[in-house]
């Protein structure tokens, strides 16, 4: 396990803070510095342990750095590329966005072909948000996905592979064009999709009876549709051109699954489902490695 002196996180919200938390519990660290958004968010994460120090200012801060991971939301990354550019772009640094193509982008153009970044992608989370959301154990034995582009160093790829095994993760090598693809099938058709059907109940007729109609099954299916607006807003346009794609794929099994009720076809719908119902139930088995 590779230990860091100063691992710097900016953004301590969800996923910034839980790292935190982590990188303490597990001594991967002698010291972690925290930058944020918001003073109070600084304040809170020292009082809770999770940071040692933090700085208003990132420029002054980042100096004494020799790791530094990005956990803002999507649109502020590209302002801390700028940043880091300027005072110390040859700073080793990795960031935890859940789209790949556009940062991994960013990153070669404004840090350089020969720069010291390289993308990640912890699949780990929540519906929640902020500092109060933090998890104990929030990346053990989840998948992190990281994606070198052809400029990437194997030496830092590897830094990066153990930072993320040293707090318990399970570590993939994908291209940031590739995650993009798959991670618009297995994530953000889902949360469009659970929006969507969360519209269903802006229904003004009986809303009262219509909601005590509501049971586990609905709730379980629409949970991510408590996640936040501004976070999946950003994810949705910034993974457009998958999403459209998988959204129109998605459009067609519609209308074929709608053409079989219309016709009152059972036993085609039964083996519909079915099939189905074989790839779920598939899922409940153990993720082997990849
Ligand atoms: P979050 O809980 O909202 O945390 C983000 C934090 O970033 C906020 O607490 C905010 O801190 C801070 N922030 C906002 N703008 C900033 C800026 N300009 N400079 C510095 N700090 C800023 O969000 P999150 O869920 O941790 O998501 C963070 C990143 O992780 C996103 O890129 C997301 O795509 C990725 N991700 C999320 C999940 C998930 O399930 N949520 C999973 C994997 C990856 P203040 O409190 O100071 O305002």
């Amino acid at each position: 396990m590779t230990r860091f002196k100063t691992i710097g996180i900016v953004g301590i919200g969800l996923i910034g803070g839980s790292l935190a938390l982590e990188i303490k519990k597990r001594g991967i660290a002698e010291k972690v510095v925290g930058f944020s958004r918001r003073h109070s968010t600084l304040e809170k994460a020292k009082t809770l342990g999770l940071i040692d120090e933090y700085f208003i200012n990132f420029d002054d801060g980042i100096k004494n750095i020799d790791f530094l991971v990005i956990a803002t939301p999507i649109s502020a990354i590209k302002e801390y590329f700028l940043r880091i550019n300027k005072v110390y772009p040859s700073i080793l640094v990795t960031d935890v966005a859940s789209v790949k193509e556009k940062i991994v982008k960013e990153a070669v153009e404004i840090l350089g072909r020969d720069s010291n970044f390289v993308g990640s992608h912890p699949i780990a989370g929540s519906d929640k948000s902020g500092i109060e959301a933090i998890q104990k154990n929030l990346f053990k034995d989840k998948f992190v996905v990281i994606t070198p582009c052809k400029y990437t160093k194997e030496e830092n790829i590897l830094k990066i592979k153990d930072f993320w095994e040293s707090l318990g993760a399970k570590t993939i090598l994908i291209s940031p064009e590739e995650h993009d693809r798959l991670l618009a099938i297995t994530s953000h058709l889902p949360h469009f999709i659970v929006y969507l059907l969360l519209s269903l109940l802006e229904e003004s007729n009986n809303r009262n009876l219509l909601l005590s109609c509501i049971g586990t099954g609905f709730l379980d299916t629409t949970r991510i549709g408590k996640s936040s607006p501004e976070l999946w807003a950003e994810i949705f346009i910034a993974n457009r051109e998958n999403l459209l794609k998988y959204l129109s794929k998605f459009e067609k099994i519609l209308s074929a699954m709608v053409k079989i009720l219309k016709e009152g076809n059972i036993e085609e719908l039964t083996r519909k489902l079915y099939s189905f119902k074989k790839i779920r139930d598939e899922l409940n088995g153990e993720i082997k490695n990849i």
